[in-house]
């Protein structure tokens, strides 16, 4: 399994800045799961696959880019960008994004091919569904507005990424019981300073994110750091690297890991 965290911006030489704004992972350059930088940063070939994306949560770094991903295939699909997500994400992007004044109603439109553009694929928590090649299970964690985390499993891999989160339990309950796990993507928004900020929008700082951990039981899984703030993120790094957490490092933005 293959999995690129899509750049937000490029630095002045080109090459993928390492400040994440927005968040969208590409697996196997065909599913993509959030669409912060979707229309922005996939390259060609991935345009012309991608088809299918699972979205954590509706908040706009999230999202950003599916509005503006779907306008720009609009004219030449042959058959509807399939959005999987929990009805809470469903409800909220009918109703704030695809209200006819920020943008179409894109779930309502045929182009003049006569296929759908856009067509919801709402998921329950808990529950496993199939998207393309993949099997994913959605859990539901603890942020701000209704968010899922989710264990992603092709025949031969399995990997797990906890979303946008503060403190968890059902999640580490899941993810334990997981026999074969790859990798664990894990978020760490603010710096230690910023614990109350990061309390208030229920994000984690390093001091926390060594605690969550702690109730991780695949010691030999290899973990990655995802969601730091653009503006903390030489602070969160350092202080991500003082605890000396084996098995951790920073995903790197723009870069294929391969499970
Ligand atoms: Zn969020």
């Amino acid at each position: 399994m293959k999995i690129q965290l899509l750049p937000s911006t490029f630095d002045e030489n080109g090459t993928a800045s390492r400040r994440q704004h927005l968040s969208c992972f590409v697996v196997d350059d065909r599913v993509a799961i959030d669409a912060g930088s979707l229309a922005m940063a996939t390259t060609t070939a991935q345009k012309k696959q991608i088809r299918d994306v699972v979205l954590t949560h509706a908040h706009l770094d999230h999202i950003a880019g599916l509005p503006l991903f779907i306008d720009d295939l609009f004219a030449g699909l042959d058959a509807p960008v399939r959005v999987y997500c929990s009805a809470e994400v469903l409800e909220t992007l009918e109703r704030d994004i695809f209200n006819w004044e920020i943008y179409p109603r894109f779930s309502e439109l045929k182009n003049k091919n006569g296929a759908s553009v856009m067509q919801y694929q709402p998921f329950e928590a808990g529950r496993e569904f199939t998207v393309k090649h993949l099997r994913i299970k959605s859990i539901s964690v603890n942020h701000k507005v209704p968010t899922v985390g989710f264990i992603v499993s092709d025949a031969k891999t399995t990997i797990a990424l906890t979303g946008d989160t503060a403190e968890m339990s059902d999640f580490w309950q899941t993810v334990n019981a997981e026999t074969n796990l790859s990798a664990l993507l894990i978020e760490c928004a603010f710096p230690n300073e910023l614990e109350e900020l990061a309390e208030n929008s229920h994000h984690l700082t390093p001091r926390n994110l060594q605690k969550e951990l702690a109730k991780f039981n695949r010691k030999e899984c290899a973990i990655y750091v995802v969601n730091i703030k653009p503006m903390y993120r030489d602070e969160v790094v350092k202080q991500i690297e003082e605890l000396q957490i084996e098995n951790l490092q920073i995903l790197e933005v723009g870069q294929v890991y391969e499970w």
